[in-house]
């Protein structure tokens, strides 16, 4: 289990990352955005109700902290669709329509995923320093977008997937994510399914998808938040979330990000 730290003591943005990833992939952009300051939630949502010029600022402020230019969103549709960036766009913003994971190897591009329980899952090529992001929740796992990501790097970057890190990070847990039986199916249909609604722990199944895959046990990583509680499988009080949970009844939304450094 992994926990995430600010990326900068004191720095305004609340962005966390990976301390691990951080130490050995020096030439990486990775985190989450967290609730950061409670009076002024750093909320990046931008179909929300706050007004858009506030978000746009906490964008402009993200990119800066971050390092990156360029910084690639979308309208997540909880589907498999990804998209590929070969290139950086102008700097700014991009927000596309329509699909739930990015991948890229061009240096100071910054793909993001909106998440607010559903799974940030990175991914990672450092022979070929490139990189996948995927916005998973229980559709877009069954839909194998995390599959779909690990064959998409091979056929793009050459990527082997016994070379790839996998990590899931801060994501509503496998106590507190309770789901119908439909759902289950859904997402292990290898497994007899409940008869009620029972809950899941989406963030190790996406591991055990990865390792079908090839990717190695031993580089797959899970966080140890949980977006909604405290590990307890109650909810916290606001002030003591670190991040935005959907369940928990928050509107804002967090963003996971990824990206190869501008050298
Ligand atoms: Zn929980």
């Amino acid at each position: 289990m992994v926990e995430e730290r600010p990326a900068r003591e004191g720095a305004d943005t609340p962005l966390r990352t990976h301390p691990e990833w951080a130490d050995r992939f020096p030439w990486l952009v990775q985190g989450t955005t967290a609730r950061g300051d409670a009076g002024d939630p750093f909320d990046l949502g931008l179909s929300g109700t706050q007004p858009v010029g506030r978000a746009l600022d906490r964008w402009r402020a993200l990119a800066a902290a971050a390092g990156m230019p360029s910084v690639v969103h979308a309208r997540q549709v909880h589907g498999a669709d990804l998209a590929v960036h070969r290139c950086a766009s102008a700097p700014g913003l991009l927000v596309m329509d329509g699909v739930d994971g990015h991948l890229t190897r061009a240096p100071g591009v910054l793909v993001t995923v909106s998440v607010a329980d559903c799974v940030p899952v990175s991914v990672l090529d450092p022979d070929h320093r490139a990189v996948a992001l995927v916005h998973a929740g229980w559709r877009g796992v069954a839909g194998a977008i995390v599959e779909r990501a690990i064959a998409r790097l091979a056929h793009e970057f050459g990527s082997a997937a016994e070379s790839l890190w996998v990590h899931c990070g801060p994501a509503i847990c496998g106590v507190c994510y309770e789901v119908g039986p439909e759902v289950h199916r859904a997402v292990t249909p290898e497994r007899d399914a409940p008869s009620e609604p029972h809950p899941i722990d989406l963030r190790a199944v996406i591991v055990g998808r990865a390792a079908a895959c090839g990717v190695m046990g031993e580089r797959c990583t899970i966080s140890m938040h949980c977006t909604r509680c405290a590990g307890d499988g109650v909810v916290g009080d606001t002030a003591d979330r670190a991040f935005f949970s959907h369940r928990a009844g928050d509107s804002a939304r967090q963003m996971a990000v990824l990206g190869v450094r501008d050298a």
